[in-house]
């Protein structure tokens, strides 16, 4: 008989091989399920125990950061997307108030604010998400909301969003009850009801009411390893109520929309008095009800009640990606060349010149990375073995290894 086996539970005998988690003790094994029931027995026995908030039951979880702070802390990674940056960094704010709360008798309850940031790839959604994260230390995990399915379909059920949270969080359930969930992609799993080929909704409208579920705030019973739910399978039970959720999307054409619905605001005005407004400003006037007409079901866009969105990198905006912020591209590559010793600088026409071909891509900021690679591999695998302990980049090599590059003939 093998070890494993041979431990069993002193309370309901069951062996290790069964249970998800055995304690030992002197002479004597106690398994998860029992430990579960006899924190329940004590629960009863001596009455509710006094509420703590749920910060303090994560314990790991501080939070000590101003609105201002949070947003200065955005600064230094993210280039532009002020009205984002402001609006990420008060909801965030409340939310951990929210959390914080001690609950007082008659107190209001302060609705949970799930936020939707509207905006191009690559103009840095993910990125403000990620690292509102790593400031407040918690679990965050991103999902792509099109693989998401309904129970029974192929892909992936609603509840492998908690899944991967409690992976990000090592298990940890009370830290995972707290962290951020990053859905990107939320545009895309719109009701698709006027699609004629589509004879079930498989991946719209009811992805969209498993997340109402996830949103709203209820206890979930997660399958701890992922996979889809079987009868007997050990579930995690994950409250919802403190997870804060972010949902991206490109949402393409919405300044159509929105430019319409001003103009038609804007109608009965003289024509003096109509404002105009420039198409990259559009994106300002952006409301919940925009986003309605994307296939977004009314309960779901309730749910997240906080609409910002994210500018189109220009010109200007891309060249300070470029070497700005605290881990910018141009700094990652230098500390890529610093650990074979190599010194790495470039021409300061390169970097114009990366944001032009960057540009032509329309893949935002990410056009940046593409454009890199193509100009430093050749360096990249030679480095390693180098005697040469600077590389300099001028613009004549940097337009030599372009034109050279499988990207060139991409565009
Ligand atoms: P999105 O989620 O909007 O498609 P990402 O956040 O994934 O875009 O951005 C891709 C990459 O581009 C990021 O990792 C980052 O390096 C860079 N990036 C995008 N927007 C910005 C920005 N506003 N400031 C700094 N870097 C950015």
């Amino acid at each position: 008989m093998s070890e494993e086996t041979n431990i069993h539970c002193s309370f309901c005998g069951r062996s290790k091989n069964e249970a998800e988690m055995m304690i030992a003790g002197v002479d004597a094994h106690i398994c998860d399920r029992c430990v579960e029931q006899a924190g329940g027995i004590l629960h009863t026995e001596l009455g509710e125990a006094p509420q703590s908030s749920p910060l303090d039951v994560a314990g790991k979880v501080e939070f000590d950061f101003t609105p201002a702070q949070i947003k200065a802390h955005l600064d230094e990674y993210i280039i532009g997307q002020e009205q984002a940056k402001r609006t990420m960094a008060v909801a965030v704010y409340n939310h951990y108030k929210r959390i914080g709360l001690v609950p007082v008798k008659d107190a209001p309850e302060v609705d949970k604010s799930n936020i939707v940031i509207v905006g191009n790839t690559g103009t840095g959604k993910t990125l403000m998400a990620r690292t509102i994260a790593k400031l407040l230390n918690v679990p965050f995990t991103i999902v792509d909301a099109t693989v998401l399915t309904e129970a029974g379909y192929v892909g992936e059920d609603v509840e492998s969003i908690l899944t991967r949270l409690l992976q990000a969080a090592d298990y940890d359930l009370p830290k995972a009850q707290v962290g951020i969930v990053f859905i990107d992609e939320i545009d895309k799993i719109a009701r698709k009801g006027d699609n004629p080929s589509i004879t079930r909704d498989v991946s719209g409208e009811g992805v969209q009411q498993g997340l109402l579920k996830l949103l709203e705030g209820s206890k979930v019973n997660v399958p701890p390893k992922g996979g889809r739910k079987h009868p007997d399978q050990k579930y995690i039970e994950v409250d919802t109520t403190n997870i804060l959720f972010v949902a991206g999307g490109a949402f393409v054409g919405i300044e159509k929309k929105i430019g319409s619905r001003l103009n038609s605001a804007s109608l009965g005005y003289s024509k003096e008095s109509r404002q105009h407004v420039e198409d990259d400003e559009v994106l300002s006037y952006i409301t919940p009800s925009d986003l309605k007409s994307f296939g977004l079901i009314p309960e779901l866009i309730g749910r997240m009640p906080i609409v910002t969105f994210m500018s189109p990198l220009d010109k200007k905006a891309l060249r300070a990606i470029l070497t700005l912020p605290k881990n910018a591209l141009v700094r990652q590559y230098q500390h890529l060349f610093h650990m074979d010793d190599i010194a790495l600088s470039f021409d300061e026409e390169v970097y114009d010149y990366i944001v032009e071909i960057a540009l032509e891509y329309s893949l935002g900021a990410r056009g940046l990375r593409s454009v890199c690679e193509a100009i430093l591999t050749d360096h990249m695998f030679d480095a390693p073995g180098l005697d040469e302990k600077e590389i300099h980049i001028t613009l004549e090599y940097a337009k030599s290894q372009i034109e050279r590059s499988s990207l060139r003939k991409a565009i």
